[in-house]
């Protein structure tokens, strides 16, 4: 059977399905696409107000294999580094990387479109409000009900590939077949998308090429710019307790918190409490199983692994997940029953490692990011990259900037790094001396 009568349905039409259905369409295979919701792209459909995320080298590496890398930078915006707001409104910047390091802030929804049309001009078929709502693994069938109706119909196919996220129908017809792992793990935070507007001529009233943080310890606030002069922001809160989403109970707490706890953000939100009352609070999960591989269907994206947003890696790494399912069938000339084991072994690893990593970096940001000894080590080892740029990579520019080098190799050479710094940090009077450090006697304890 050649590529071209082999017939693939991917199962959701998020970011990585809809990646993954041009690559796979590329290769000559027919690929259709069936999304529980509507066409996003419909004028009437329920998009809602502009929602962004962080696109990193990873990311974009996937995007230009499948020519879109450029057309996405474009509708950008480069963030160089993190903003930090403290309670007075005093700002520091911490640069991401070297000069010319940024990450992108790009609309969800905007990426989402562009994928889909170009998938489109590749010929594959989208079939929107079709719920997945069983799979059988034994002959590759899967069962669609029409959203809003009671039709139901089976079809077979050749591969099904389950893209359907975090709460995946396809990973939850894996999990009743005989020796699936399956973990998931909430924080006690959840989180509520808040909204900065442009001041009345359109323009930003924040840096904008910067990623904003109020960090304040046991919780905090990101915001991100968007095209149009506007921030997304992104409040991350404990669910219950003193300081909670629960204790937030009426509107003035709300004003009265916020005016407190974020000033200078605060007098430039005239619709928060809308915001806050409108929009939902939703939780945090970090979603493992295995194998994501039953027979002639797999997992891929968050239906594989859901991540914590903390490190701005979910989309990358799915992405980064569909360059490397590509790679595979390049080197196996498309022989799917010696891919897929090869992908799930290596994809695991990886995602195992950004996971945590994800979960560590709540802290760093919510917590460190504020902290003047923090602010002194990130100091050394930039200094450190600048002197030996090849042998120290510090681990955000490993995880972010290096696609290179894999998550599971960031991960234990961050924890190298971990172990040199903080034995650095406790020599006498770092904060005065720390230019006279032994930078090369430093760099040789990595190796
Ligand atoms: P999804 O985007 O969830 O898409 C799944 C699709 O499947 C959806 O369209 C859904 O409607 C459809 N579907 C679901 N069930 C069914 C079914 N039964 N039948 C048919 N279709 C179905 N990542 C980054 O890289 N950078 C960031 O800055 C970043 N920020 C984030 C901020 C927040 C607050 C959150 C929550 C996540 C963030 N992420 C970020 C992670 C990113 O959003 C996800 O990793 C990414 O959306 C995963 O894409 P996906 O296609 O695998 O899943």
């Amino acid at each position: 059977m050649t590529n071209q009568t082999k017939h693939i349905a991917i199962i959701g039409a998020g970011l990585v399905g809809s990646l993954l259905s041009i690559y796979l369409s590329k290769r000559g295979y027919q690929v259709s696409v069936f999304e529980r919701r509507g066409d996003i792209r419909e004028k009437n459909s329920d998009v809602g107000r502009s929602i962004n995320l962080a696109l990193s080298t990873r990311g974009i590496r996937a995007l230009e294999e499948v020519g879109l890398a450029d057309e996405t930078k474009k509708v950008s915006i480069p963030m160089h580094g993190r903003m930090m707001h403290d309670k007075n409104g005093n700002l520091t910047f911490q640069a991401y990387g070297k000069q010319g390091q940024y990450i992108n802030s790009i609309s969800r929804s905007g990426l989402n479109m562009a994928l889909m049309d170009k998938a489109e001009e590749n010929n594959v078929r989208f079939l929107f409000h079709q719920r997945c709502t069983q799979v059988n693994f034994d002959n590759t069938s899967v069962t669609f009900q029409t959203e809003g109706s009671d039709k139901f119909q089976t079809l077979t196919f050749d591969w099904v590939v389950g893209a359907d996220g975090a709460f995946s129908a396809v990973r939850s017809a894996m999990q009743i077949t005989d020796r699936f792992d399956y973990s998931q793990h909430y924080l006690e935070h959840g989180y509520k998308e808040l909204h900065i507007p442009s001041d009345k001529s359109g323009a930003f009233v924040l840096e904008k090429n910067a990623l904003h943080i109020w960090p304040r310890e046991s919780f905090m606030m990101i915001a991100l710019p968007n095209p149009d002069g506007s921030f997304t922001c992104t409040l991350f809160f404990p669910f219950e307790g003193e300081v909670s989403f629960a204790a937030l109970s009426n509107d003035n707490q709300i004003l009265s918190s916020f005016e407190k706890v974020f000033p200078d953000a605060f007098k430039h939100m005239p619709d928060l409490l809308e915001d806050f009352n409108t929009n939902p609070t939703s939780s945090l999960v970090t979603i493992k199983c295995f194998p994501w591989v039953c027979n002639k269907t797999f997992l891929i994206g968050d239906a594989a692994h859901g991540i914590v947003p903390f490190y701005g890696q979910g989309m990358n790494s799915g992405f980064e997940d569909c360059r490397i399912l590509n790679q595979l069938l390049n080197e196996h000339h498309d022989d799917w029953m010696s891919v897929l084991p090869a992908f799930q072994k290596t994809r695991k690893k990886d995602s195992d490692a950004i996971a945590q990593l994800a979960i560590d970096n709540f802290i760093e940001m919510r917590d460190l990011v504020a902290d003047p000894e923090f602010l002194l080590r990130k100091k050394i080892e930039a200094k450190l990259h600048e002197l030996y740029p090849e042998k120290w990579i510090p681990l955000y520019s490993m995880v972010t900037f290096n696609e290179n080098i894999s998550y599971s190799q960031a991960y234990l050479t961050g924890q190298k790094q971990k172990k040199i710094m903080d034995s650095v940090m406790k020599k006498a009077c770092i904060a005065d001396q720390w230019q006279q450090l032994n930078f090369q006697e430093i760099v040789d304890q990595l190796s």
